[in-house]
């Protein structure tokens, strides 16, 4: 699964999608994605929420969530800590 907005990419790929405990999903604050049993695994219920922080990114053990194009608080002058 993939979709872009706004320049930025977010993949997901179900096939290393192998944690089965949702971290993604509890990681993201926005609501944005949902975890379901089955082969489809992860769904995109609210995507205009999407914040692109990065948490999911972060969170998954196995790097079944990348997003591309994003910019970070470290991408903003002056906020690097
Ligand atoms: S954290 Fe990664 S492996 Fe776990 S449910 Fe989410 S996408 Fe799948
Ligand atoms: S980038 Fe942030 S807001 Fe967007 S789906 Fe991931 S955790 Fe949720």
């Amino acid at each position: 699964m993939k979709w872009t907005a706004n320049h930025i990419t977010y993949e997901y790929d179900e096939e290393k999608c192998t944690c089965g405990l949702a971290l993604c999903t509890e990681a993201c604050g926005q609501g944005v994605l949902d975890y379901l049993e089955g082969p489809d695994k992860m769904e995109i219920v609210n995507e205009v929420q999407c914040i692109f922080c990065l948490q999911c990114e972060e969170v998954c053990p196995t790097k079944a969530i990348t997003i591309q194009g994003a910019l970070t608080l470290q991408d903003i002058p002056g906020l690097k800590s």
